[in-house]
């Protein structure tokens, strides 16, 4: 269905996105070998494909140097910073010579929490030795993705607020570096959380949104594009001209449906 669809609408949003250049945001969370299909994991030979596609047929940046959207472009980004991030994904990206951005939750990295999506006894998240460790080769920069990844919305003014402060505090110190991206923890975020993100200093933050950015897009809540382990070269290629994005719109109105609903039953409860 979905390669019917991408097919359709091929031809109409690859000739759109030359006359509208613009970059597009890639959402990855983990790179490894599971035994059953996760949506939020791709495979390392299914990542090499998507990296070797990416390097011939598209100008990839650091979202750093993405800033003004006015020409096509693509940025790579994980989100949770996953430990096979640092084993799988950053040797394939040193192979291409591709830089990426990784969203850190400062509890995962200091291994006080891990995301409650995986469970087991394995290590999930990397440390702080191999954070620097990435941050050395230059090619990997770091943002902030809160300090343990609740839905910011649904939390007290104060508590947002300090999530999204005090993680970059956390990371900066850690990292001797200025942090100045922002990733949504679950994509979950309203006006007062976009305020904080500004207030802390963040130049720029990434949504679930889907689409590309552009020119007038608000570098605060930056639209991006999931990639699973089923975008074979062909379908990743479609992603990548933004045949699917009609369909994500869809998907994306239905989960922020969910999130009112969500919303709306925790204060009838509240009351
Ligand atoms: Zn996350």
């Amino acid at each position: 269905m979905r390669r019917v669809i991408a097919g359709a609408f091929r031809p109409i949003t690859r000739q759109w996105n030359r006359w509208n250049p613009g970059t597009r945001i890639l959402m990855y969370h983990r790179v490894t070998d599971l035994d059953q299909y996760d949506q939020l994991t791709v495979s390392p030979k299914r990542f090499d494909d998507q990296l070797r596609g990416l390097k011939s047929s598209h100008r990839v940046v650091a979202l750093k140097d993405a800033f003004s959207f006015d020409e096509n472009s693509v940025v790579i980004t994980f989100d949770d910073g996953y430990l096979d991030n640092y084993l799988e994904a950053a040797p394939l990206l040193q192979k291409y010579g591709l830089p990426a951005t990784i969203y850190l939750t400062a509890d995962f990295v200091d291994q006080k929490a891990s995301h409650r999506r995986y469970k087991g006894s394995e290590r999930l998240h990397m440390d702080w030795l191999e954070v620097s460790d990435l941050a050395a080769s230059g090619l990997i920069n770091f943002g902030s993705h809160t300090c343990t990844h609740p839905m910011l919305s649904e939390l007290k003014s104060a508590d947002s607020k300090r999530e999204i402060i005090d993680s970059k505090m956390r990371l900066e110190d850690k990292l001797g570096t200025s942090v100045s991206s922002f990733a949504y923890p679950n994509g979950n975020y309203g006006q007062r959380e976009v305020d904080y993100v500004e207030e802390a200093g963040y130049v720029h933050a990434v949504t679930v949104k889907p689409g590309v950015n552009r020119g007038n897009s608000e570098l605060l809540q930056l639209r991006r594009t999931e990639v699973t382990d089923r975008d074979e070269p062909k379908e990743f290629a479609a992603k990548l001209d933004g045949a699917l994005d009609p369909v994500h719109l869809v998907l994306d109105m239905k989960r922020e449906w969910q999130f009112e609903r969500r919303r709306n039953n925790s204060v009838e409860t509240q009351t």
